[in-house]
This record gives structure tokens, C-alpha cells and sequence, in this order.
């Protein structure tokens, strides 16, 4: 799989599938969760609502992916996934990979060819920028995936540079 990083906005990827960072009551929240929702309209809320009263009734769990419709968005689908919050005491990287890797698994069972993934925890759960960086390249760049290409948005110029600079220099 090819993998870009790119510097924008999420709800404006013209990608088969984008990836939410909700979280868990899947019925929305602020950063790129509040973007797709008011960008891609109330069918995306009104699929979320209907998960929650089927299949995830106590809400998506962390490292979890599920998908619904994109709504008005370019993008065909919207596969939430749930980060975990970021702790310095606790090693959580493993469900932030989860995270990577289940959103990359739904995608691929939807017939996605192009995903585009924002950096997930690095916002409101408070993931440090370069490692939650680390953290999405490990799984991406050695996907084993029928998606073609992923693209990871990052959303200001610090956190573009930044990624640019530790894919440069990887661990
Ligand atoms: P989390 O709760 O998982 O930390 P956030 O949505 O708060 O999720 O932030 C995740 C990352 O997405 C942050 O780096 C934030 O700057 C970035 N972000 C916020 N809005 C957008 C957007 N519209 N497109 C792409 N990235 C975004």
C-alpha cells in the first residue's frame, strides 16, 4: 500500500473512505468528529445512532472500527474508530495501532481502494504529535491490506512538519 501524508483537512478528501476519530458513544464530540459530522450532515449521526441501538449499544470500544455512510462528504464511507487517551504512565500504543489496523481491515472489506486516516489521539485525547505519528506508520507502512493507498492528513503545518520529519528519521 502506498502511504502520503498530506497537510488539510479531512472532510475535504477525495478518498473512498475516511477515517473519524469519534469516540466511543459514537454520537459525536469536537476535532475531526465534529468536522465530519457538520460537514457531512445528519445521516452520518442518524447511522451512528442506529449502531448504537443494534450492535454497540454500551458504544464503539477502543482500538474498534465501524463504518457508515459519508452523508454530503466526497468520500463514499466514514469508518469511526475509537483512540484510546493518551497516558503517560499506561502504555496504550497498542490500541492506537488497533485503531490503525481495524479501520484498514473495515475499509478493505468495504471494497475501499483509497483511505485517508487523520492522526489519531493527537488532539483532544493528547497523544504526542511525533509518536502517534510513529505509531500510524508502523502500521501502515507494512499493511497487509486490498486498499491502495493511504493518506494521513494532518491538519496544521507544525504537525505536517513534524510528521515529515519522523518519517524521515524513523525509530
Ligand atoms: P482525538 O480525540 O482522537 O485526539 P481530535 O479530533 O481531537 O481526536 O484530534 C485528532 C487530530 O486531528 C489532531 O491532530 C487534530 O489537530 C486533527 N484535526 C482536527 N480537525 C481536523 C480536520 N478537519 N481534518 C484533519 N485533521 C483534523
Amino acid at each position: 500500500m502506498q502511504v502520503n501524508l498530506v497537510q488539510g483537512d479531512i472532510t475535504r478528501q477525495e478518498v473512498d473512505a475516511i477515517v473519524n476519530a469519534a469516540n466511543s458513544s459514537l454520537l459525536g464530540g469536537g476535532g475531526v468528529d465534529g468536522a465530519i459530522h457538520r460537514k457531512g450532515g445528519p445521516e452520518i449521526l442518524a447511522e451512528c445512532r442506529a449502531l448504537r441501538a443494534s450492535h454497540y449499544g454500551r458504544g464503539l470500544p477502543t482500538g474498534q472500527a465501524v463504518a457508515t455512510t459519508a452523508g454530503k462528504l466526497p468520500a463514499r464511507w466514514v469508518v469511526h474508530t475509537v483512540g484510546p487517551v493518551y497516558s503517560a504512565t499506561e502504555d496504550r500504543a497498542e490500541l492506537l495501532r488497533d485503531c490503525y489496523r481495524n479501520a484498514l481491515r473495515v475499509a478493505g472489506e468495504l471494497g475501499a481502494r483509497t483511505v485517508a486516516f487523520p492522526l489519531i489521539s493527537s488532539g483532544i485525547f493528547g497523544w504526542p504529535i511525533d509518536d502517534a505519528v510513529r505509531q500510524a506508520l508502523a502500521v501502515l507502512d507494512s499493511a497487509e491490506t486490498t486498499v491502495e493507498q493511504a493518506t494521513l492528513v494532518l491538519f496544521d503545518a507544525a504537525t505536517y512538519q513534524s510528521a515529515l520529519s519522523v518519517r524521515g528519521a524513523p525509530a
